[in-house]
């Protein structure tokens, strides 16, 4: 007989998976341990693992918090005292204090041993998968190093508290922080890709010249972070486009000229406050030489965009480990949805592309603890290969582990709706997609032996799969032709981005991993969507993607 409900009892809740939290993200991930080993960072595991610990557990929740409520910006205060401070959520501080006392923003300055910037890639992969947004301000103190190293005197002062362990939110001088962030503004109104557009004009206040004081008149229309210290400015002098620090305090410890007009409100990295600013004569050093901005301020773009290959590969992990946690205890029509082919290739498919998103960013972090001449040329050309590529793949991946997941996805509560809305800023900022494919045009015709040392990387692999040695072959063929075509270069880096992938999975990966990609991504065999791998061995492929998950 059918036991006839009470109105308090509706319907027993089943078949619903257990949430994906509480685990060590480091130590449940062997695909991430196996990369950071195998590239000199294997010294770093105390680190990874504590800092696993805390992406998988608190940090996780905090990474909800600082998204639900948006920072918010106050022009003055109740007296009319102008204070530009925007107020963000505990948990936001949280992040950036965990993070900073992690070493994310620091550990290649402080650490000489090699794999220093492996082991930082695993801590940004990791932190990234908590919260992408406070990953900006992270990487733009990180990647300011090289550019303010430049200044002696500028420098003496700054980076020991840039690379300090310390977070200090406060909103006072620089010279009373025991820590210090930095930001990076060059983007304006009239054109962001091309900065030579910028009219911010930077006057002498005395002598003119490097690490010299000067007044900057202008705006940026875009400047995250904008509680930072300093921040690394674009502005014309009479010789042309130069850089400069700015703090947000003068020296004399009054409040510095830089006055935020709002923030932005964004679709998506909404813990990470950007600004629109305007400079009504605001105080700054100049950092390099006069009229080079371009070129000094490249020295922290091009780590920024290897933090966006990290970064964007991080938000494919967690999305894809969403996805496989979900499905593994999911049933549909009787069956768990890891026995069901269609599933089982959709779930194998994301997990080849995390893994080949992953391997090219630590073989590049690996170039940035080497500096030899061939892994300085592989790092010109490979970051924008990889910001091009892995930063644009990030978007359609999340959108399908989303799918797989199903309606839960679309719910706020669960992480993929963040990352999904995540997923197309790395893409957008430090170079959009045409800049990134222009570069590799410009540094291939620049500096031709970067082709010699790209083409010898992917050598390396050659010999093990004939599908990619013919595939090599076609491209060294074709490789000068099709950079004289400006309107074809999407094509050409999306063949140079595959190859290389493939060539570092066969190098570093399981036979099982280079096969099924090369079998997919290089023969022409493969759908346009995720899970049209021409394969059959998917259960493999998820097995060594799944998070090994403590009981
Ligand atoms: C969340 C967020 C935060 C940001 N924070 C900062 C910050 O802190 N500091 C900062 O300086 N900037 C910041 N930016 C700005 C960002 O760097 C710019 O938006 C980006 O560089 C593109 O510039 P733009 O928006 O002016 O677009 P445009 O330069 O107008 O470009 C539009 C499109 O045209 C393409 N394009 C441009 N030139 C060519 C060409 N020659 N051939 C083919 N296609 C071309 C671009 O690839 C792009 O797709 C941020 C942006 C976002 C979304």
């Amino acid at each position: 007989m059918i036991h006839k409900k009470t109105d308090a009892e509706t319907h027993e809740v089943f078949n619903q998976p257990s949430p994906l939290e509480g685990y060590n993200a480091y130590t449940s991930d062997n695909t991430l341990q196996h990369y950071v080993n195998i590239f000199g960072g294997g010294w770093g595991k105390e680190i990874l693992r504590d800092y696993g610990h805390l992406t998988g557990n608190e940090l996780q929740q905090a990474g909800f918090d600082a998204n639900r409520c948006k920072p918010e910006f106050q022009s003055h205060d109740r007296f009319g005292h102008r204070i530009d401070l925007v107020k963000y959520h505990p948990a936001y501080h949280q992040l950036m204090k965990a993070a900073i006392e992690a070493r994310h923003h620091s550990l290649p300055w402080i650490d000489e041993r090699a794999g220093a910037h492996v082991v930082r890639a695993g801590i940004e992969y990791l932190h990234t998968q908590a919260d992408p947004g406070s990953g900006c301000p992270l990487t733009m103190t990180f990647a300011s190093v090289p550019v303010i190293s430049q200044e002696a005197e500028i420098a003496k002062t700054w980076l020991p508290r840039i690379t300090a362990n310390q977070y200090d939110p406060s909103n006072i001088p620089f010279y009373e922080k025991p820590g210090l962030t930095i930001g990076m503004a060059m983007t304006e109104k009239q054109g962001g890709s091309d900065v030579r557009a910028n009219t911010t004009y930077a006057y002498p206040l005395d002598t003119p010249g490097p690490g010299k004081e000067y007044e900057l008149v202008g705006h940026k229309w875009f400047c995250s972070a904008p509680m930072c210290d300093a921040f690394l400015v674009l502005a014309n002098t009479d010789k042309g486009l130069t850089c400069f620090l700015l703090p947000r305090w003068k020296p004399d410890g009054s409040k510095n000229a830089m006055h935020i007009q709002r923030i932005k409100n964004k679709m998506g990295n909404v813990s990470n406050a950007s600004s629109e600013v305007e400079y009504k004569g605001a105080f700054s050093w100049m950092i390099g030489e006069e009229g080079r901005g371009i070129g000094t301020i490249l020295k922290m773009v091009a780590l920024t965009r290897f933090d966006c290959m990290v970064g964007s590969s991080a938000i494919m992990r967690q999305a894809t480990a969403q996805a496989i946690h979900h499905t593994g205890e999911r049933q549909a029509f009787g069956r768990n949805l890891h026995e069901q082919p269609l599933m089982q290739n959709v779930l194998a498919d994301l997990a080849l592309e995390s893994e080949a998103a992953l391997a090219i960013s630590m073989r590049l972090a690996y170039t940035l603890d080497m500096r030899d001449e061939y892994e300085k040329s592989l790092f010109r050309i490979g970051a924008a290969i990889g910001k091009y590529w892995i930063c644009k793949r990030a978007a359609q991946l999340t959108y399908e582990a989303m799918e797989s997941i199903g309606g839960v996805a679309v719910v706020e509560d669960n992480v993929l709706a963040r990352l999904y809305r995540e997923s197309p800023i790395n893409a957008i900022w430090e170079g959009s997609g045409n800049i990134q494919c222009l570069d590799v045009s410009r540094v291939m015709r620049k500096q031709p032996t970067v082709i010699d040392v790209f083409i010898l990387e992917l050598e390396k692999a050659a010999g093990h799969i004939a599908q990619f040695d013919s595939t090599l072959n076609k491209l060294k063929d074709e490789l000068m032709k099709d950079l004289e075509m400006e309107h074809l270069l999407r094509r050409l880096v999306e063949k140079m981005a595959l190859l290389w992938q493939a060539s570092t999975l066969i190098q570093y990966s399981e036979p099982t991993i280079a096969d099924a990609f090369v079998s997919s991504r290089l023969s022409g065999d493969c759908g346009h969507m995720y899970g049209t791998l021409p394969i059959t061995n998917f259960r493999e492929i998820i097995t060594r993607s799944k998070l090994k998950l403590e009981k």
